[in-house]
């Protein structure tokens, strides 16, 4: 029986895979989408949703903790990982789920198997259920995503050398706990795993922990680290990896170059990502793959002729899922033949939820200078929000706006702090609107808020100082 022609084969549903079905379904396109695994991707089963599940039972754990200074007494807390492990799987379901349900909503074809790209918009697809089916498609959507990368030559063992997804399946709280690696992963983990009771230390190559944040929310992300009792090792270079014991040994040099022999019950390697680009027919398709083995697009996410490619298996952009569904958006929306334009990458927030959380978009200080840029700066801290002292969370953060001096106009907003996750979100709308310090001083802001800091940081930004400090 020959197979029908889809308008679009779509491979890999992650957040950048299954947003690109959505709107290719509401454009009416005759759609397919392929997955081995579970729907949802690295997001939604080992990523984002899990480590913010298991994050929030941290959270609620020190909240908790907490409560005789809010006069709510609570005797004897105690954590049950195994409980906090039910809750995120029970949201992981509940996501992927939702990812279903979508794809039928939207008339989506699922094809349960492992997709190979066979010739002109051909895909081979293996069927989980047994057999194989040939798909043809007008357009090719690769969106494979990516996979942890192991530390070289030490592979991961899944007991004691994890990868994150590791990490979000243990069966107890390990009693010491290293992350090599202080990017989102690294940093999360550690702020997790410290909360849950274990002795963690973070070992981080690069000068300073959280490297791509702006250089003073590294600096408080250190102290406040310090205050919670979590190691932070900077500018550190690990020598060697010794599994050959009942726990991990960690050869650190630090920056004073001594070495240290750190031994620990579980070592999560959190050093970036590898993209899923092998061995799946994309070079003989005409995709160009960079050194590292990730794809090559234009701005309109076209790998070749008939073939697009988004999210994290993509070259040179970064790898959040809300970048993979904003690409998944836009090669759909080309392919569709409506008029588009190309991501604007500098303009995308990036948030780690790490307690104290972190969030930031746009251009650093430090970055802002190097581009040219006469900068001006404004700042301020929680320590004098008045919601943040209600909520007993003002020891740490600040809220920082990077502007460029000549024109006022907003290059990046950096936070540290109480759920600045979700406040990013206005520094994001001013990048895109091209928001001046003047237009967000005139943005009055409620009070009491959290948020109240953004527009105390644009007063300082346009006055020389806020008002409250
Ligand atoms: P990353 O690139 O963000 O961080 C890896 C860190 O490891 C870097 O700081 C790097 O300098 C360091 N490193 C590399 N080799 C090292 C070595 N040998 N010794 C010590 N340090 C070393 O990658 P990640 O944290 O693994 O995360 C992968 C991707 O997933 C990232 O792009 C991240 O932004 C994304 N992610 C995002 C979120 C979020 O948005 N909240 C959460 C998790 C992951």
């Amino acid at each position: 029986m020959s197979e029908a022609v889809y308008d679009v084969v779509i491979v890999g549903s992650g957040p950048g895979g299954y947003v690109a079905a959505v709107r290719a379904g509401q454009l009416g396109l005759r759609t397919a989408i392929v997955e081995a695994g579970p729907m949802g991707g690295v997001c939604l089963n080992v990523g984002c949703i899990p480590t913010k599940a298991l994050l929030h039972s941290a959270d609620l754990l020190d909240e908790v903790k907490e409560g005789k200074r809010f006069g709510v007494m609570v005797e004897g807390v105690s954590f049950d990982l195994a409980g906090a492990m039910k809750h995120k799987n029970a949201v992981v379901k509940a996501s992927s789920d939702g990812v279903n349900f979508l794809m039928k909503k939207n008339k989506i074809e699922v094809v349960t198997g492992w997709a190979t790209l066979t010739g002109r918009g051909q895909v081979h697809v293996k069927l989980n259920a047994g057999g194989e089916r040939t798909l043809q498609a007008k357009h090719i959507l690769v969106a494979t995503g990516a996979q942890p990368r192991p530390f070289p030559g030490v592979p991961f063992d899944h007991t004691r050398v994890l990868s994150s997804t590791d990490a979000l399946g243990l069966s107890a709280v390990p009693q010491s706990f290293m992350s090599i690696g202080a990017g989102a992963i690294g940093i999360e983990f550690a702020s997790m795993y410290r909360a849950f009771g274990a002795e963690v230390t973070v070992v981080e190559a690069l000068p300073r922990i959280v490297p791509n944040e702006d250089e003073e929310v590294s600096a408080e992300l250190v102290k406040a680290f310090q205050r919670r009792g979590i190691k932070t090792m900077a500018g550190a270079r690990v020598e060697g990896i010794d599994t050959s014991g009942e726990h991990v040994v960690v050869s650190v040099t630090g920056t004073d170059g001594k070495t240290t022999a750190i031994t620990v019950e579980k070592l999560l390697v959190a050093i970036g990502i590898l993209p899923n680009t092998k061995d799946i027919g994309l070079e003989a398709a005409g995709v160009t793959l960079d050194q590292r083995g990730f794809i090559t697009t234009d701005g309109y996410m076209r790998a070749a002729d008939g073939i697009y490619a988004v999210g994290d298996c993509v070259a040179a952009t970064p790898w959040l899922a809300h970048k993979a569904s904003a690409e998944g958006i836009l090669a759909i929306e080309h392919l569709a033949g409506l008029h588009v334009t190309p991501i604007d990458y500098g303009k995308i927030a990036a948030c780690t939820y790490c307690s104290p959380e972190i969030a930031s978009v746009g251009l650093t200080e430090a970055k802002a200078k190097e581009q040219g840029y006469e900068v001006k700066v404004g700042k301020f801290p929680f320590s004098a929000n008045g919601k943040a002292r209600v909520l007993g969370q003002n020891r740490f953060g600040f809220i920082k706006i990077v502007a460029d001096k000549q024109y006022d106009e907003i290059l990046g907003v950096h936070m540290i702090g109480p759920r600045v996750t979700e406040m990013i979100s206005e520094g994001g709308l001013a990048l895109t609107h091209e928001a001046t310090g003047e237009s967000m001083l005139q943005t009055i802001h409620a009070h009491p808020t959290l948020y109240e800091a953004i527009g105390e940081a644009a007063h300082a930004l346009v006055h020389g100082a806020a008002i409250h400090i």
